[in-house]
């Protein structure tokens, strides 16, 4: 099917922040599979514990335990400080079952998302996000949700309702253009929802795992959701989802499942990418690297550039003009970008990304 558009390369292999073709030729990726390679592409630890699964046992069904299932719940209740884990495979089944979770332990059905959001292609998840353009061919979708603008917390006590089941916002807005909220809007709108008695659920699937300078982007304002959807690092690689939620909100016996939620090549692939993180400092150095690549992209022309935002590695660059030319050059010079909301660069790369690949992509951005 054609629904995607794709670059005109084909690519075959790939290591730390480094891919390359079938043709031989090498690109420093500075998208990492949309914020997903966070350990670099094939992490030893990742790939031994998939081939050490794979090798014991690929697949069982939730109606029994794994250890290997345990003990991954066990390490996101540590890292996440939340109470209660639930498996699933992907972003968007992730905010799905956020979604269903805030319905049901509210009795509530309405929810309040912002403009600009993204959080994914299946009918319930789209129904929360903003571009008209992901919507319209689906439409009527889940009824309920109401956009009002980021960063301004007022609009939201403003939209809710006695109906309303839940908030739900990216804490830095990914595929909108790397919108960074003030330091106090989570704050304030995490004491409406309190007031209101209104869930907050934070969509961390692309700020998760070390990406913006913590394990998760809520630690930067400390404001603790009432259920965290996460995915995109958390495998590694692997295809891997999963939500989070405080003491007491949780599903009942049979209300919500999954095949393959948290199959144990899942667990083993997350287990392993956790490791890398923690071993190799990875949360920290995505900090610094992070400031410097901001630092290096402030020093680009301002007669091109808008604004160069950034929280760690997850760097925006908003361009006067489309981006496409810049995407093609890079490509064709061994750096790979990606172009979001029609005129911001966002830079994802590896959380592994060296000082001297950095220089190398910020020369050939300005060079483009
Ligand atoms: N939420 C956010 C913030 C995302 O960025 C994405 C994907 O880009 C999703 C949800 C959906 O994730 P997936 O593509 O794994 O369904």
């Amino acid at each position: 099917m054609q629904n995607y558009t794709r670059q005109p390369i084909a690519l075959k292999r790939g290591d730390g922040a480094v891919v390359y073709d079938v043709d031989g030729n090498q690109y420093i990726d500075c998208l990492a599979g949309i914020a997903v390679n966070n350990v670099g592409h094939c992490h030893p630890y990742v790939v031994h514990a998939i081939k050490k699964q794979a090798e014991q046992l690929i697949h069982v069904s939730n109606l029994y335990y794994t250890e290997i299932q345990t003990e991954l719940a066990e390490k996101l209740v540590e890292l996440t400080e939340m109470d209660r884990i639930f498996f699933c495979n992907s972003g968007a089944e992730a905010i799905e079952s956020a979604m269903k979770l805030a319905r049901s332990v509210s009795n509530k059905t309405d929810f309040v998302a912002t403009e600009q959001s993204f959080h994914g292609r299946t009918m319930g998840s789209l129904s929360v996000t903003h571009k008209e353009k992901f919507r319209r061919p689906f439409t009527p979708l889940i009824q309920g949700a109401t956009f009002v603008p980021y960063n301004d917390s007022q609009a939201i006590a403003e939209s809710i309702t006695k109906n309303t089941a839940a908030v739900i916002i990216e804490p830095i807005q990914g595929e909108g253009g790397v919108n960074i909220p003030s330091g106090d809007y989570l704050r304030e709108v995490r004491k409406i929802c309190d007031d209101t008695d209104t869930l907050l659920i934070f969509d961390e699937v692309q700020t998760g795992f070390g990406r913006t300078g913590e394990w998760f982007c809520k630690q930067h304002s400390g404001v603790q959701p009432d259920i965290m959807a996460m995915a995109k690092a958390m495998g590694g690689g692997f295809p891997m989802g999963a939500i989070a939620s405080k003491k007491g909100i949780t599903f009942d016996k049979g209300e919500h499942a999954s095949t393959f939620g948290g199959n144990p090549l899942a667990c083993a692939a997350s287990l392993g990418a956790i490791k890398a993180i923690e071993e190799e400092s990875l949360v920290q150095h995505s900090k610094e690297l992070g400031d410097y690549f901001v630092e290096r992209l402030k020093s680009l022309s301002r007669e091109d550039v808008v604004d160069v935002r950034g929280q760690g590695l997850m760097i925006g660059v908003e361009l006067k003009s489309g981006c496409k030319d810049i995407l093609n050059y890079a490509r064709e010079n061994g750096v790979l970008l990606n172009c979001t909301s029609d005129s911001v660069l966002r830079l994802v790369p590896p959380l592994v990304i060296t000082r001297e690949q950095i220089d190398r992509v910020v020369d050939i951005i300005e060079q483009a």
